[in-house]
């Protein structure tokens, strides 16, 4: 992926400018969303119809395709009503990710239905708290695809316009909106965008039962312990690539490389 006159470059990239769009735009932040909507292309759609008044400068699909709807230096309709550290409308200070996700889902019987009377299979719902609530809920999962291809994006534009965070809709309207809620690994992405801290909140959780810990980033490397349990708690030492190394808080004696779609940040 590269940027080229402010437009994403790569096979799997195609441009659908939108009619709802602002004036000249400098980024500082990046904005992640979920669409809550039925598909791609129904947001693509919807958000290139000047009804909507609402635009992103990406949709990221579920097999990892991307629209790009407005070039980077362009301002996009995606925040409203927003702020974030002493800024006032963040439209004008930041790109805009859309991401394909259905969003909260409601379980009816053994069902897992969207706000817009949609069926989401059980093996992409995730059962998780949003920071803003204080039950857990179920949400749609995003795809290993979706992951791997907003963490390229966050790396390449906070590496591009040289961006000061990362941020959800839901961090900078904390009242109005959820997205991209708790099933986007935002410690994760922050983590690869910016690089590792160097402080002690670097704690992460096992998102899985049986996690593998192994000597080196990579399945071929032997386990260095027995697998770890569901809510283990890690501290990230190192990322490569798709690999952390982490110390395993208790008992501490045990460091070793986990598969980081696997650890998720303590929020
Ligand atoms: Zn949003």
């Amino acid at each position: 992926m590269k940027i080229n006159d402010h437009l994403l470059v790569d096979d799997f990239v195609t441009q659908h400018p939108t009619p709802n769009r602002g004036g000249k735009l400098e980024p500082k932040y990046l904005v992640f969303h979920f669409t809550a909507g039925r598909s791609c292309q129904s947001s693509v759609d919807w958000l290139s119809n000047p009804k909507a008044k609402a635009s992103a400068h990406l949709v990221v699909g579920r097999d990892g395709k991307i629209v790009q709807l407005a070039p980077f230096n362009v301002v996009a309709w995606h925040a409203g009503k927003s702020s974030w550290n002493g800024l006032v409308g963040m439209n004008n200070y930041s790109i805009g990710i859309e991401m394909d996700n259905a969003g909260k889902l409601t379980k009816v019987g053994s069902k897992y239905r969207t706000w817009f009377q949609g069926e989401i299979p059980e093996n992409e719902v995730v059962q998780a708290k949003h920071k803003h609530e204080s039950d857990m809920g179920f949400w749609q999962a995003y795809t290993d695809i979706q992951i791997e291809r907003a963490e390229e994006l966050a790396i390449l534009l906070v590496d591009t316009y040289h961006l000061k965070d990362i941020l959800g809709h839901e961090d900078i309207a904390p009242k109005r909106k959820n997205d991209p809620g708790p099933a986007f690994p935002f410690a994760h992405i922050h983590t690869r965008a910016f690089g590792t801290q160097d402080h002690d909140d670097d704690v992460y959780k096992v998102t899985i039962d049986g996690l593998n810990i192994r000597k080196g980033p990579g399945v071929e490397f032997e386990a260095v312990a027995a697998a770890l349990s569901l809510g283990t708690e890690v501290t990230l030492l190192e990322t490569r690539g798709r690999w952390s190394k982490v110390d395993v808080n208790a008992p501490n004696d045990i460091e070793g490389w986990v598969n980081n779609k696997f650890i998720i940040g303590k929020a």
